[in-house]
């Protein structure tokens, strides 16, 4: 139950796209509203640092997410600037032989895969005039890419306010907000994207996205959720079902 002056727990599960209608109509402003500032402030003083997150050119940006699929971040992170100054663009990784460059990315693991998705990746720019797109549709076509690198793109390189949405991400939202995602894959659940842009302040968008990866990460953990160390945790419809000792009945 939420105290005095904050905004209601969402009532029953809905969902995603009930929800994502809810939210365009403005049904859930103040919710919105407080989850925005909560997880501001808890970023500010809880998230993690990673060298990726102070790169502002797209294309370090592209190869650092990836290296990161499947990986852990440690990893790279102790590794990716070693990386980036031998592949500072995609002329530098289309002069390596596949063998040599899948060596480079030995550290990561999937190395043979990460290789090729590079290259494939490097060839299409190249062959498009080096230039990196700003447009979404176009970044998320570019080979190895997808929706979620090119978001990741925009927001975490240009700073524009396109929502990143991972598993962490999709994990946080559902609970919040009592959702029950359209699809199979949640990440090609076209509402829970919406969710995820109607949430996404327009001041602050990188530090909003690592906000909920990080509490994704850190705190809403796939089992045994830190609800107690939570930001969001007054207004979270899961853990008031976890409190009356209902989550994962409905
Ligand atoms: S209160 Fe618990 S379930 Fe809800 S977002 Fe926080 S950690 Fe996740």
């Amino acid at each position: 139950m939420a105290g005095s002056g904050q905004p209601p727990v969402a009532g029953s599960m809905k969902t995603s796209r009930q929800m994502a209608e809810e939210l365009e109509k403005g049904l859930h402003a103040a919710l919105l509203d407080f989850v925005r500032e909560a997880l501001l402030s808890w970023w500010r003083a809880h998230g993690l640092e990673y060298p990726w997150r102070s790169y502002r050119d797209p294309w370090e940006v592209l190869v650092s997410e990836i290296l990161l699929r499947k990986t852990n971040a440690e990893k790279v992170s102790s590794r990716i600037g070693e990386v980036l100054s031998v592949l500072r663009s995609p002329e530098d990784v289309l002069r390596l032989r596949e063998e040599d460059l899948a060596d480079l990315l030995r550290p990561f693991g999937m190395q043979r895969i990460k290789a090729r998705q590079l290259r494939g990746l490097a060839q299409r720019l190249a062959a498009e005039g080096g230039r990196i797109p700003e447009d979404p549709e176009a970044l998320s076509a570019l080979p190895g890419v997808g929706r979620y690198i090119a978001a990741a793109v925009l927001c975490f390189a240009l700073g524009r306010p396109a929502a990143a949405v991972d598993t962490n991400v999709i994990r946080v939202l559902t609970r919040v907000f009592g959702v029950k995602p359209e699809r199979s894959r949640p990440r090609a659940d076209p509402y829970i994207w919406k969710i995820a842009e109607l949430l996404l302040p327009a001041d602050h968008p990188r530090e909003h996205s690592w906000a909920l990866l990080d509490l994704g990460k850190k705190v809403c953990r796939p089992r045994r959720p830190k609800c107690s160390e939570c930001p969001l945790a007054a207004v979270c419809w899961w853990n008031a079902r976890r409190a009356e000792g209902t989550a994962g009945r409905e």
